[in-house]
Order: structure tokens, then sequence, then C-alpha cells
């Protein structure tokens, strides 16, 4: 038995070993115009572009996020017991999945794991050198010099006649312009309320110059070649196509009403997020809801994002803390500028402050702000305490709406030995959940 075993571990490690060998074919796919010496094993990992991912580790998992995305699924059920139902059976493979021990890799994933290591020590070492990017057509991966990057954009930022330096940033003075513009158009009649809502902007930031590597003229590949060199199976490639083809005849001939689905992204975690859209799938089948699996762990960290960052004080839609002297912190979310939200709380800060030097405690202007004020405030007021507004900390970051608010309502559990926020901030957070924070 244990011979037989071994026989066949040993036929797969050369299996694995041809397979890596015959994937160095592949570096057709990455252009390197530098003289960094890329090794091959690395090359061959930026040959598969950004959108390659590998399973995470657990330690990759964001749960707060996963928290939110379990609660957009349910959202989109209408009965109460099915939705906490689904919750439950959720939050069950969730929690069996953090406190299992560690399986072990198969060969290949212990393969690729390390690969993606040495690719992104390779490119940590080379990160003032190197630029790891998309060519602007064919999907090839390119690497350029830093240098030569930043001479090239520079050069384009000669031609005057298109590019005119300016000494101040003037997109809050176009936003605010566009802002009055639909406030115009509302008081007309033209819009509605909603709408002059949904065009309405407090958060715009500049756009970002950058530049895409071009090869095509330089390359012979043609573009449509890279589905057929990429070294999937013939045997999976050519289902794949026939499939594609019996799909376009079979629109041509019958077009169908599509089904309605309602579809929601969920973290891709080996065997969890399988579960999950299999128990939703067989457990629950009218609800219509299909999950799609979003990678957390590409190769995406190693491609060079040519945009420069929002500066900090420009981010917005995120969850922050401010620390308070006595070393609790105050959480909260803004989809505003997040200089704005900081100046907002600062300066109610300041007022209660200022009521506190003039001995204003019992004047009407304290009972006021007391009756209406955020945690920190009403912390302030209780205590003879101050915040530090210079170390506001960025805890996360979202896109929705509601996700922003989950995601706040899991930080301040999180936090709960330290927060002082209100018990009524995490009202609506399942306390099923706990498990998971
Ligand atoms: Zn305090």
């Amino acid at each position: 038995m244990e011979k037989l075993r071994n026989k066949h571990l040993k036929k797969l490690e050369n299996l694995i070993i041809r397979c890596s060998s015959r994937t160095s074919e592949n570096h057709d796919w990455v252009c390197n115009l530098t003289n960094v010496d890329i090794p091959n094993k690395v090359k061959t990992f930026m040959s598969y572009g950004p959108k390659f991912a590998i399973p995470p580790e657990k330690s990759d998992i964001h749960w707060p996020k996963i928290i939110s995305e379990v609660e957009s699924i349910t959202n989109a059920i209408e009965e109460d017991d099915i939705r906490d139902e689904l919750r439950m059976d959720a939050v069950n493979i969730l929690k069996n999945y953090k406190t299992a021990p560690n399986s072990k890799d198969d060969y290949l994933v212990t393969h690729l794991k390390q690969t993606f290591k040495e690719t992104r020590y390779f490119m940590k070492d080379n990160k003032d050198d190197i630029m790891l990017m998309n060519a602007d057509k064919g999907g090839k991966t390119v690497v350029v010099s830093k240098e030569e990057y930043l001479t090239q954009m520079n050069k384009l930022l000669e031609d005057k006649s298109t590019y005119k330096k300016v000494n101040y940033d003037p997109t809050k003075r176009v936003q605010r312009k566009s802002n009055s513009l639909l406030k115009g158009l509302r008081t007309d009649g033209c819009i509605d309320k909603r709408e002059r809502r949904n065009l309405s902007r407090y958060n715009s930031v500049a756009p970002k110059l950058y530049g895409l590597p071009k090869i095509h003229k330089l390359s012979t590949t043609d573009n449509s070649n890279r589905e057929l060199a990429n070294n999937y199976p013939s045997g999976v490639r050519n289902k794949l196509f026939a499939q594609q083809q019996q799909l376009v005849q079979n629109t041509q001939i019958n077009v169908q009403p599509k089904p309605t689905h309602i579809y929601r992204s969920f973290t891709n975690i080996p065997v969890v997020t399988a579960k999950l859209q299999k128990i939703i799938r067989t457990k629950f089948p009218s609800l219509n809801i299909k999950i799609v699996p979003r990678n957390i762990k590409t190769s995406k960290t190693f491609f060079t994002n040519p945009k420069d960052k929002i500066c900090p004080e420009q981010e917005s839609h995120i969850i922050y803390a401010i620390n308070c002297s006595c070393e609790k912190l105050y959480i909260g979310l803004t989809t505003q500028y997040k200089h704005t939200r900081k100046a907002q709380h600062e300066n109610e800060h300041n007022q209660v402050i200022t009521m506190k030097n003039n001995n204003l405690r019992n004047s009407q202007a304290w009972r006021e702000t007391a009756n209406s004020c955020t945690a920190l405030v009403k912390h302030v007021m209780e205590n003879d305490h101050q915040f530090d507004f210079n170390q506001m900390e960025t805890l996360d970051r979202g896109r929705r709406w509601n996700e922003l608010k989950m995601l706040e309502m899991v930080h301040i559990k999180k936090n709960e030995d330290k927060s002082i926020n209100l018990k009524s901030d995490v009202a609506n957070l399942h306390s099923i959940y706990n498990t998971l924070i």
C-alpha cells in the first residue's frame, strides 16, 4: 500500500515538474524592456497576468469584509426566517474554517505559493528600478525601467498646448460649480430630488496621469493567440471552445429571456466559497442568488499601479478611528473627504472645550449640544479628556453605504473594550457574528 502511494506521489511530482518546465515556454507573454535579469520562475509567474490568483492563507482573510459580504447576501432575502437560516449556515461554514487546523497544501498549491513569494521578493528588491505593467493592448506583461517611464511621462508634460501647470488643485472648485449647476436644474424642475442627489458629489478627487507601455508595434504576436498559447490543456481548451460555439448557436436559434439572478460577490476561500454556493443552490433554490467568487490574492499585487495614490486627507468612504487622551477611541464612518469629516469633529470638539473653559456647563448651548451630539463629543462633555485629531487612522475602506455601515459595526465590536461608541451603534450587528470577530 505504502509502496503504491509513494509511486503515485512520485508520478505526480514528476508531472508537476514537467508542467512547470512547460510553462516556461510562456515567456512570450512577458516583455522585458530593461536590463534587469528576471529569474525564469518569476518570469513564468509574471506571464500569467494580473488576474492570476492563488488560494489565500487564513491570515489573508479580512473578517470584517467577510461579515459584510454575508450580510449583503442575506439582505437580498425578504423572508426573515430564511434570511436567519442562511446567515446561520454561512457563519457555521466560516467558523469551522476559522477554527480548523490548516490543511496541508498539495504539490501544485505549494509550488504556486512558493513562486508567489519569490516573485514578491524579486519585485521588492527591484522596486526602485523596474515597474511591472500591462501593455496598452494585447494583455502582455511588460517590465519597464522606472527611470525610462518617468522620463517619457515628463516628456509628455512638456507639451504646453495640452498641459498647463497650476498652483492649486481646481477639483473642489469644479465640484462646487457642478453641484450648483445641479441645484439650478433642480430649481428649474429639469431633474428630480433623487437625480440631484445621485449626481451631486462631495468627494471628488483629481484624475491621475499615467501611461501604459506600447509594445504591440514591436511584437509580432497576434492578440487572438493569447488564449491558444496560455498552456491550458488542449482538452479543456477544446471543450470551452465547443461550449462557446454551442452557446452562440443556441442564442441565434432561440433567444430566451434570461432568469433574473441576484449577484453577490464573496471572497474566494478554498472549499468555503464552494460550500456556500452549494448550500444556496441546493437548500434555497428559490432564492436565485448567485455567488461570484472574488479573488483576494492575485498577481496584481506585483503590478505597479502607475496612478499616484489619493492623498490620505482626500480619502473617502472609510472607517476611521480617533484616539482620546484616555487611550480609548472613537470609531466612525464617512463618505466625505477624510479631512472634511475630521474638521467637523474637531470643530464640535473645540466648541465643547471652549464652553468648558468659559464655565458654560449650565447654558442653553451646552444642553442643546448634549441632546444632539456624537459619542465623541459626549465623551468630551462627560470627561476632562481631549481627542488627538492628528492621529485619525483609517481602519477600513468600502464602496457602498451598506457595506460601510456593516464594517463600522464590526470594527466597533472588535474594539469593544476600547471604543467609546454608543451601544446603539452596533444594535444592527447580529450577535451570531461574534464568533468571527
Ligand atoms: Zn477619553
